[in-house]
């Protein structure tokens, strides 16, 4: 019989915390930006750490430029725990905004800087080290596959959805070293992005309003359509109701935006993007705009669209709705679920803090795993300040914490 404190003590001993820091210096300092997305050198650096290791691995291309990363460990027991993370991270922007630049990876007054050390190479620098630290151990209670991916910024299409089609990876539990700071999240709003288009009658700019009918201010009726979604009401689904409270409780403390905790049980709106007419006295005859809603728990994407589509048809002729490839619906993993307990636990192990399990808006790779019914639970190091924005960073403390939390739960989900 194994005994499950020895492991524990023995996969500590394993982890090297300096290393995990350095991997996530040097993996920030591999620009791997996406769009455009070429992943080869970030995959080929992590692919030379594993074999410098002695550790195995294999790298499949389902999409040109797009390389999945899978590492596995194969051990005494049935569970197989999955451990996930991205290797693309969002493009740094204008270079010049940012106070330390975006890929020096430099560490300064405790803090890693530079673009994805949140989102999210310090998470993936602290899989790979546990990664390596259960490896060492002389016999694993069971079986851990790491799998690192691309394409998680714009959809994962290629990366985790493209893995999880060809069958050949399953689980038992995934934990995904996404950003959370001390809450975990085991729940992601879904969403749906939309082109919205507009087709109006030309004419001379000085007969308007008399003649012509103008595509834009048919768009800006439209728009009006698709912002009162945020007005309607929707039931919670019983089974996580206290839990969509309790994610509501956590963004009024740690938001200062009044009413900011509607996000969760609400359909949001955003207009991105608006291109329309091509002249200043020709009245407009095409708009289009490009519009992001994400949807609340519990309720089905169709239905929203429905919705809005009926609502849009008594606007009159010229309007048209068109998918842009991006829909999803609201999901979850339930607390009592053995994925879930297990972080809580080894959180509470390694740091002392109890935490509470919660539900986020953004969605992410979680529902590719969730829709093949794996629980899955997202916990990683951040500043959630600089994510997606200029000056990310993450704590140089977080990156060994996290890292130990991760080793931790290799050792408690495969035995508990
Ligand atoms: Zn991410």
């Amino acid at each position: 019989m194994v005994n499950k404190e020895d492991l524990l003590e023995q996969i500590m001993e394993n982890l090297d915390q300096d290393e995990v820091v350095e991997l996530c210096q040097e993996m920030v300092r591999i620009p791997s930006e996406n769009p455009p997305g070429h992943l080869e050198e970030i995959t080929e650096f992590v692919g030379r750490f594993l074999r410098n290791n002695n550790l195995e691995y294999q790298v499949m291309e389902g999409h040109r430029g797009y390389p999945v990363l899978l590492a596995r460990l194969t051990g005494n027991g049935e569970r197989t725990l999955l451990l996930n993370g991205h290797l693309d991270v969002v493009p740094a922007g204008e270079k010049n905004r940012w106070a330390i630049p975006p890929f020096s990876g430099r560490i300064i007054d405790q803090y890693l800087h530079g673009r994805g050390s949140s989102d999210m190479k310090g998470g993936v620098a602290g899989l790979l080290g546990a990664f390596k630290a259960a490896a060492k151990l002389p016999a694993l209670p069971g079986n851990v596959i790491l799998i690192l991916v691309p394409d998680e910024e714009t959809g994962g299409h290629y990366g985790t959805q493209w893995l999880l089609e060809q069958g050949e990876i399953s689980g038992d539990g995934c934990l995904i070293a996404e950003p959370s700071r001390d809450h975990p999240t085991i729940g992601q709003k879904g969403s749906c992005w939309l082109k919205l288009i507009t087709h109006g009658k030309p004419g001379h700019g000085s007969l308007s309003p008399v003649a012509g009918d103008n595509a834009i201010l048919k768009m800006n009726q439209a728009i009006q359509v698709f912002y009162r979604l945020w007005e309607q009401d929707w039931e919670m689904p019983e089974e996580i109701k206290d839990l969509i409270i309790a994610s509501q409780e956590m963004i009024k403390q740690e938001q200062k935006i009044p009413g900011l905790e509607r996000i969760l049980d609400h359909v949001t709106v955003n207009v991105g993007v608006i291109r329309g007419g091509d002249k200043v006295n020709k009245i407009a005859d095409y708009c289009e705009a490009e519009i992001d809603i994400r949807i609340p728990f519990g309720v089905e994407p169709e239905m929203v669209l429905g919705l809005v589509k009926q609502e849009i048809e008594k606007l009159g002729s010229g309007f048209a709705v068109e998918s842009l490839r991006w829909l999803s619906k609201a999901n979850y993993t339930l607390p009592e679920e053995k994925i879930v307990r297990s972080v809580v636990n080894s959180i509470k192990r390694v740091s002392g803090q109890d935490c509470r399990p919660l539900l986020q808006w953004a969605s992410s790779d979680a529902r590719h795993f969730r829709a093949r019914g794996i629980p899955t639970i997202q916990y990683g190091p951040a500043e959630l300040g600089g994510i997606h924005s200029y000056d990310e960073k993450v704590k140089v403390a977080d990156l060994k914490l996290y890292s130990r939390v991760y080793a931790t739960v290799i050792i408690d989900f495969l035995l508990s």
